[in-house]
């Protein structure tokens, strides 16, 4: 950890808090569009904990987590290691209240598609720049990643995911969900030497654990997410020894015990409104029915099954534009549910 952590336009001398901007891309306006950053450089040695929010610009929990640990919780002269907390990674979705990149329609992160967008790229679209000079900036900078996301209503189950798939990063990322303390959703398929070089895969090759997480309600700054993923963060810092204390189990939420496996996406075969019989977290049989499609009429067209036995993490349906979320009502082919099992049921 060097005496001066320079990200972007923000130095923090050991024992300060400073904040700045990563420069980004440039509208047709010539107005910049930068990505504020936040920097803690502790008075002590210790790792450097890259915190982000908001890769999917309507998931805007995880900023109101990013600035009570950096603002109020954690106090640089207390701190062993460094922070770098980036409230929100991508301002071209943030800004637009959009999931993806309103510019070019992607996502930052490289998720959802068959040719993820990559960081390796300092020449391509405006989205592709984003994600390399947050590379540059911060990730590549980074000893661990905390990457916030967040499901959004109607109800979700608070959750983590990690790849335990690649030696360098499988042990740090398990114990990191241990103490995060809520629903652990585990992935197993390594990460090839030739995978794309999304910011996820590059900090895997790079023997960096990235944990993913999963709070509730993403449109809105609300409880119990801030305090689950404030008390979870603190947890890590804790287990990593950056910062003092006891490990506090986390409380008032449904956690799902085991090993858990994201089993797949339940989508909607016919169009309408959608009602949900069953909540996040419910245990379910295979074939039960859990959520029903009715027309305009109020007539039921469709009572959808659960296709395994296990659970459901949250309810994306709504999806206009690739943004989740925005209305209570599907069409055909319409994403309803995320479906997991796990191995102690
Ligand atoms: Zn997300």
């Amino acid at each position: 950890m060097p005496d001066d952590l320079k990200v972007g336009t923000a130095t923090a001398k050991r024992g300060e808090l400073q904040k700045g901007v990563i420069k980004g891309i440039e509208l047709n306006t010539t107005t910049s569009i930068d990505i504020p950053v936040l920097v803690m450089n502790g008075e002590k040695d210790g790792p450097t904990a890259l915190m982000v929010s908001t890769q999917h610009g309507i998931e805007i929990q995880g900023i109101e987590v990013i600035l009570k640990i950096m603002r109020e919780k954690v106090n640089p002269k207390n701190l062993r290691g460094a922070i770098i907390g980036i409230p929100v990674e991508n301002p071209l979705a943030f800004m637009h209240h959009q999931y993806l990149s309103w510019i070019d329609n992607q996502d930052l992160g490289g998720g959802g598609s068959a040719s993820p967008l990559t960081a390796d790229k300092p020449n391509g679209t405006a989205t592709e720049r984003l994600a390399y000079i947050l590379w540059q900036e911060a990730w590549s900078k980074a000893d661990m990643v905390l990457n916030i996301h967040t499901n959004v209503r109607p109800d979700s189950l608070f959750f983590t995911e990690i790849n335990v798939g690649n030696p360098k990063t499988k042990e740090k990322l398990e114990k990191m969900a241990e103490v995060f303390g809520v629903t652990n959703v585990v992935e197993s398929v390594p990460i090839a030497d030739d995978a794309p070089d999304t910011l996820a895969n590059l900090a895997v090759k790079n023997g960096v654990p990235d944990i993913l997480i999963e709070l509730i309600d993403g449109r809105w700054i609300s409880e119990p997410s801030i305090t689950v993923g404030v008390r979870g963060t603190l947890n890590i810092m804790k287990a990593f020894d950056m910062i003092d204390g006891d490990i506090e189990p986390q409380e008032g939420v449904i956690i799902i015990p085991g090993i858990c496996t994201f089993h797949g996406i339940v989508h909607a075969n016919r169009g309408g409104l959608i009602r949900f019989l069953k909540t996040p977290g419910d245990f379910m049989k295979k074939g039960e029915v859990f959520a029903e499609i009715y027309d305009l009429y109020g007539d039921v067209l469709e009572r959808v099954e659960c296709p395994v036995d296990g659970y459901i993490w949250a309810y994306p349906c709504g999806d206009i534009l690739g943004t989740p979320g925005s209305l209570q009502a599907v069409q055909t082919g319409a994403n309803i549910a995320y479906v997991f099992t796990s191995d102690k049921q």
